[in-house]
């Protein structure tokens, strides 16, 4: 338990415990709804946020088809998931009633160079794009089992390429399953106050990779980009992340099917931001600090930096990147600051014969249908740059009507014709190291320095718990902070 045990409040009324929740990503809705929610009704929870619009669904774009008038839902980023690794996500989508959407996708996997990475493919061309070395439109051992058709017409090339991949992808499995990664001995390390203490590294993806004998060929050119642009990264780190986390995932997605919320994330957010009140949008938190009486929280007006205000709660909740909160919650730093974060962009692309314009929504719940949703596979292109300063993949997920989303893990992606929006994210990476200061951080208090809860002041976020920074991590968070301060929850 903490230090600061929570002051839980009675519900007499008015003397609520006020809670701010900084960020409204999924993590920090989660929570929002979490406290709403208690029983006893002892929570008022103030919502800050500095985008003009809860985050969890704001890159989300409506687009209109001039010549038809139909309106398409574009979820950015897609935010899918599936029934294994996802449990508790899927549980609270349960409880909330989103229904799931399943998405399949033809895999194409393509080498690009850097100057050719200007020039997008339309969705004819895109199975043979410039570079393209292999499609597959099922999974590897579904295609084995149930396609003769593979076998009689494809090229034998195709064929004991594929023979292989299947091996690969086989022994791969095989190895997540029995060859858990290894714990690097004990080692000793110093805390946060300079105190040795012991600890226990887990062995590096790197690591594993060389250690369970996977063959290069099959890493490089058909593991990394697809991990890579599952943790939106290069593929060196995708490489330094704790092997636990890759196995993990594995694990919990093995013969799953994947899904998206069906009718969009629009629908969760409204969902889980119901009933809350106070909310304050445009609205950059910049100190969070203990002071007598509770938890300060200095912040500005994002359109006018002179609007700065401060106010005390009695308890606060930082949903933001680790870089934010070791930004504004100075005892936080010392852990939080070592963990990596890049920028990741997204650009929304239309071909050059449809006429697309974009819609300007005015509620939380826009209109139009999902373009995601329309149950047919779509092509999910992965085009690596090979060079010799980095290594990276980018996707381009071909949507109906002619629309391409463009992902690229970098903060500097050059505008191509056609773009008719982009969007920016931060994403955050995992080392041995940063796996170690997020275990810190949820450890119980020992006095040494800051942990989670300690100061009235907790981390949620995709990052917040021990695997990959999914929306997984995002609930998990949530889930913590809620049984801390006595809610219950409800899936
Ligand atoms: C391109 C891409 C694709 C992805 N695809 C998937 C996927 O398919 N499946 C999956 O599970 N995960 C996916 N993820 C990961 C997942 O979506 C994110 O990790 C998750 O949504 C992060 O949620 P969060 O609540 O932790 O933080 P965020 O959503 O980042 O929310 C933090 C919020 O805090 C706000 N904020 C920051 N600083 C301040 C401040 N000082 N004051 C006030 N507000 C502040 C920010 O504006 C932001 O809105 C993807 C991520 C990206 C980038």
């Amino acid at each position: 338990m903490h230090q600061n045990q929570p002051r839980i409040r009675p519900a007499d009324g008015h003397s609520k415990s006020r809670v701010a929740i900084i960020g409204t990503g999924l993590a920090g809705l989660t929570t929002a709804y979490l406290l709403h929610q208690d029983k006893q009704k002892r929570y008022e929870v103030t919502l800050f946020e500095q985008a003009p619009k809860f985050s969890l669904d704001a890159a989300s774009i409506t687009l209109k088809n001039e010549a038809t008038g139909a309106l398409e839902r574009v979820d950015i980023p897609p935010r899918s998931f599936c029934r294994g690794y996802y449990a508790n996500l899927c549980r609270m989508y349960d409880h909330l009633g989103v229904s799931f959407q399943r998405i399949q996708l033809i895999w194409v996997f393509a080498k690009v160079s850097a100057a050719a990475q200007a020039q997008i493919p339309s969705a004819d061309a895109a199975q043979t794009m410039p570079g393209s070395y292999f499609v597959y439109g099922k999974r590897l051992h579904e295609l084995l089992l149930v396609s003769p058709h593979f076998w009689l017409r494809g090229s034998l090339q195709n064929v004991l390429l594929t023979f292989y991949l299947a091996v690969c992808h086989a022994w791969f499995f095989v190895a997540c399953f029995f060859f858990p990664p290894r714990m690097i001995q004990p080692e000793r390390y110093l805390d946060v106050k300079g105190s040795a203490k012991n600890g226990q590294n887990c062995e590096s993806f790197r690591q594993y990779l060389d250690r369970i004998w996977l063959p290069q060929y099959y890493v490089l050119y058909f593991l990394l980009p697809i991990l890579s642009i599952i943790c939106s990264c290069s593929h060196a780190e995708m490489l330094d992340f704790p092997a636990s986390d890759v196995t993990s995932f594995m694990k919990g997605s093995f013969l799953r099917k994947t899904y998206v919320a069906k009718g969009g994330i629009n629908r969760v957010q409204a969902t889980l931001a119901e009933g809350i009140q106070d909310v304050r949008l445009q609205t950059r938190v910049n100190k969070v600090e203990r002071v007598d009486g509770g938890v300060l929280i200095r912040y500005e007006s994002t359109q006018d930096e002179r609007r700065s205000a401060e106010e005390v709660f009695d308890r606060v909740v930082l949903a933001v990147s680790p870089n934010v909160a070791a930004a504004i919650f100075n005892p936080s730093k010392p852990l939080l600051s070592v963990i990596p974060t890049v920028p990741v962009t997204s650009t929304v692309l239309a071909s050059p014969n449809t006429k697309i314009s974009l819609v300007d929504e005015k509620t939380h719940v826009p209109s139009g249908e999902c373009s995601y949703r329309r149950g047919e596979a779509q092509i999910m292109a992965f085009r690596t740059t090979y060079s010799d300063s980095i290594v990276q993949t980018e996707s381009l997920h071909y949507l109906e009507g002619g629309l391409v989303v463009r992902t690229s893990p970098s903060g500097d992606v050059p505008e191509v014709k056609g773009t008719l929006d982009t969007s920016r994210f931060t994403r955050t990476l995992r080392t041995t190291e940063s796996r170690n200061m997020v275990r810190k951080a949820m450890e119980a208090d020992d006095g040494a320095g800051w942990v989670n809860g300690k100061d009235d002041v907790w981390i949620v976020g995709s990052w917040c718990w021990d695997g990959m920074v999914l929306l997984e991590g995002c609930v998990v968070s949530a889930m913590r902070v809620a049984r801390d301060l006595g809610v219950n929850v409800p899936w």
